[in-house]
């Protein structure tokens, strides 16, 4: 299938255009009112072009279901795509802060045991149009409900978005194209699993996002467990592409720690990831458990949080907890797709 109009970057736009005959300094306007300026005026040759695109030139997501938490402030949308396959975003307010989160694949190849897209399976890549089109629709209703602009963006959703690294940076050289929805590249994080040649590759792509790595594990043998693609990257190799990472870009890395009672919230657990991250400039985020049906993992206790948190910091790591907004709509990666029994 060809790429759909909003998953061309500037460049390729015009491109596109000149193909068509047009002239390539209309692609301006057009990008512009792909990508969230309102009230852009189409020169008649443009006009006229934008008329005669069939619809399959266009990604078309339709809201299939929407999930509020109880405190209002965070918003779950699946979509459907063209092709009738549903992905998640995540709207996520705090007072002067909106953030998207954004899916990249429509499952996981991944297989992560605590996780809903995990236990999923794979289904397919999502084209880049798809990942922009996920951020405009939570854009718009940030901007609906909240008279909010969203000005961060996660990359936490469904799927590995290292896996699915050229439509998910493509997506994002867009979403951060000045000329269009404009959102400020620090502002945008890539969570992933531990990709390593993803990461390298990352290092030395010229726009400078955030990276986030999801550990959950201190030793190789502990995390393959819940990881299996930590055989094919294990630690060793993970916390080097980190290093360099660090190193190329001089910027901090963000480690996210998912918390299961009883399985990596212990102080040894702890004492051991601080001596693991020694030298490495990183931040952990620990998120607690979301309990899904495919798992029988607990959810650590507070005052166990707590205490992880406190032996990291002792030891000299940044570390900070995620609270758990939006548990109650399922606003785990995959759960409500998973609850609307979707296919
Ligand atoms: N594939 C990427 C990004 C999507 S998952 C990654 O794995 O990083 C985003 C984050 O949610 C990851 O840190 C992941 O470990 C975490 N996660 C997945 N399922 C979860 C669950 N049930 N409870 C808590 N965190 C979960
Ligand atoms: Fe995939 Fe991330 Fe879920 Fe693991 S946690 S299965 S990498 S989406």
């Amino acid at each position: 299938m060809a790429e759909t109009l909003e998953g061309l970057d500037f460049e390729s736009l015009g491109e596109r255009l000149v193909a068509d005959g047009v002239n390539r300094v209309h692609a301006l306007p057009l990008f512009q009112s792909l990508h969230g300026r309102d009230g852009v005026r189409f020169p008649p040759p443009l006009a006229r072009w934008m008329a005669g695109r069939a619809a399959d030139e266009r990604v078309v997501a339709e809201e299939s279901a929407l999930t509020e938490s109880g405190d209002g402030w965070t918003r779950k949308f699946l979509l459907r795509l063209r092709d009738g396959a549903e992905v998640e975003s995540v709207l996520m307010g705090y007072p002067g802060r909106f953030t998207a989160c954004l899916s990249t694949q429509v499952g996981c190849a991944m297989g992560c045991v605590f996780c809903a897209t995990g236990q999923m399976g794979f289904r397919r890549h999502l084209e880049a149009g798809e990942i922009v089109a996920q951020a405009h629709h939570v854009t718009r209703s940030s901007e609906q409900l909240f008279g909010e602009r969203v000005r961060n963006l996660v990359m936490m959703g469904m799927g590995e978005p290292l896996h699915n690294f050229d439509s998910t940076v493509r997506a994002l050289d867009i979403l951060t194209d000045t000329r269009g929805l404009n959102i400020g590249p620090a502002r945008v994080s890539i969570s992933t699993v531990g990709h390593v040649p993803g990461i390298r590759r990352l290092a030395r792509h010229p726009k400078r996002y955030t990276l986030a790595v999801s550990l959950h594990g201190a030793s190789d043998e502990e995390r393959s467990k819940l990881i299996p693609v930590n055989r094919r990257w294990p630690l060793a190799e993970l916390l080097d592409a980190i290093r360099e990472f660090a190193e190329i870009r001089r910027q901090r890395v963000l480690v996210a720690w998912t918390l299961i009672g009883g399985v990596n919230d212990d102080r040894g657990t702890a004492e051991r990831l601080t001596a693991l991250l020694e030298g490495l400039p990183v931040q952990v985020n620990l998120i607690p458990l979301n309990p899904t049906d495919g798992y029988a993992g607990e959810v650590s206790p507070g005052e166990r949080v707590h205490e992880f948190q406190r032996t990291l910091q002792q030891g000299g790591l940044p570390a900070t907890v995620r609270q758990r907004r939006g548990i109650d709509v399922d606003a785990g990666c995959g759960q409500l797709r998973a609850r609307s029994g979707a296919q």
